[in-house]
């Protein structure tokens, strides 16, 4: 817009645009029979193209007046109705080799927790209902006993979200008390959870000790006092300290905490139950293990190298988990029956040693590359001939990540098909893929799209090949 127009206000052009807008109704009347959608969704559809082309209008970037006519505007109608009866929740195909990916997800589960899911949602469920005394039963009965015999500890129970269980322990052994947390495991897990918050909000007070690449056992001994309620251990779950550095043995830490009868929290995050190193991952103690150490509660997550559902799950000594289900706060976190469902569900393939292998966050990190490799070729062979001119694409070599906090810095070989479109820019490809009617999730590397095929399941192959086709126009 030139200045001499803004100085006028509305000029003669823009008044003439904002006349030719049509009306709702009219526009209403245009669309009817194009469409089959819910009333609603047409008229907001419609509302929201009107305001839009004001806006615009009024901003001087408007679109011409012969473009506010039946025949440019009803599709672009069509397309705001389609998008609106479309479902907000879609399915994405995850291409980032990113296992545990918290933006879409998580872990999947297995077929046997979809069964239990539908199950329990589609009946009735002795959900709070004691079968043997008719009485009114406890939830976190459904999965207590599971999950003890897997972990080894004496109690347990289940909230909505690993945050939820570290607040949870935090008010019940620590609210108005101090609690001795390592200064280099205060950390800030995605999505704002911090630790120091979750303490303020609890009702505890951080005591803070050693520097943030160093922490020794006299730090910790130094800072009991009578008000010293806990000693937090926290998994260094999304990032590392390397260099010079030094952290408290578990072990050391029980043996303290013994000493002064202060109880040791171990928030695990990531908390597997299997031994990583069968994966060519670093080794991390698993949740038997910690409890093993003799560490007095345990925190972890359902959805991540667990490979369950969202869920917070608390373990360790009988004594101080009984106080812990007492919490009234447990009402506001609590888990709800679907939750519960898949993970019985997950857990019970725990114990299977042969289906154990089939929880498709384990089935991820243990497949091997000629199995990635076969999947890139079973998409390259389909789509490179068709792609010819548009695309340039090769098979290579990449490192694909645990994720969810769990081994940031080390990677699994794996393969991702690379795509270097000739045709458009990367971006714009970029684009494309992610507004597909699947959207596919890839990385961008070296001026290139990588498509890590570990975590794209083999029935997403063709989907992703179609899409490939669709977004260059090739049949
Ligand atoms: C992931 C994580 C959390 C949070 O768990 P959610 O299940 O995402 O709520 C807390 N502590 C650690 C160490 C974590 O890795």
């Amino acid at each position: 817009m030139s200045e001499s127009t803004k100085s006028e206000g509305y000029s003669d052009s823009i008044k003439k645009k904002l006349r030719a807008i049509p009306k709702v109704d009219e526009c209403l009347g245009w669309i009817e029979e194009h469409v089959e959608a819910p009333k609603a969704f047409v008229k907001a559809a419609v509302r929201e193209l009107l305001a839009n082309e004001r806006d615009a209008i009024l901003s001087g970037a408007g679109s011409k007046i012969e473009d506010l006519t039946k025949k440019v505007l009803v599709p672009e109608l069509k397309k705001r109705v389609a998008a609106k009866v479309a479902s907000n929740f879609r399915t994405v195909i995850n291409a980032t080799g990113v296992i545990i990916h918290t933006n879409m997800g998580r872990s999947l589960l297995p077929p046997e927790a979809m069964v239990g899911l539908t199950t329990v949602g589609s009946r009735y469920s002795n959900l709070e209902f004691d079968l043997t005394t008719g009485k009114r039963g406890s939830r976190y009965s459904l999965v207590e006993d599971l999950l003890c015999e897997l972990t080894g500890a004496e109690a347990g129970l289940v909230v909505n979200n690993n945050a939820a269980a570290v607040l949870l322990v935090l008010d019940t052994l620590a609210n108005g008390k101090e609690v001795i947390v390592s200064r280099g495991q205060l950390v800030e897990i995605g999505g704002s959870f911090r630790i120091p918050e979750v303490m303020k909000k609890s009702g505890a007070t951080l005591v803070e000790v050693g520097a943030t690449n160093r922490t020794h056992l006299k730090d910790y001994e130094g800072a009991i006092t009578d008000e010293t309620s806990l000693l937090l251990k926290v998994h260094m779950s999304n990032y590392r300290i390397i260099g010079f550095t030094s952290e408290v043995p578990l072990e050391d830490l029980v043996s303290l905490g013994r000493k002064h009868k202060i109880p040791v929290v171990d928030d695990l995050g990531s908390g597997s139950l299997v031994d990583l190193t069968q994966f060519g991952l670093e080794k991390e103690p698993t949740v038997q293990e910690v409890i093993r150490a003799g560490v007095d509660v345990v925190t972890f997550s359902g959805d991540k190298l667990l490979g369950g559902p969202q869920a917070g799950l608390i373990v360790g000594r009988k004594k101080i988990i009984d106080r812990i289900k007492k919490n009234h706060l447990n009402r506001a976190l609590r888990i709800d029956k679907f939750t519960l469902a898949a993970l019985e569900a997950v857990f019970r393939l725990y114990f299977d040693e042969e289906k154990k292998g089939t929880i498709p966050t384990l089935a991820m990190m243990a497949m091997p590359v000629d199995v990635i490799e076969r999947r890139a070729k079973r998409l390259t062979r389909r789509v490179k001939k068709l792609l010819g001119d548009h695309c340039d694409m090769e098979i290579v070599a990449v490192e694909s990540r645990v994720g969810g906090g769990a081994m940031p810095e080390q990677g699994l070989p794996s393969r991702a098909v690379s795509l270097r479109p000739r045709s458009m820019k990367l971006s714009l490809f970029e684009n494309k893929l992610r507004e597909a009617p699947v959207p596919i999730i890839g990385r961008i590397e070296n001026e290139r799209m990588l498509l890590d095929m570990r975590t794209v399941a083999d029935d997403e192959v063709v989907i992703v090949a179609q899409t490939l086709c669709f977004i260059f126009g090739v049949e």
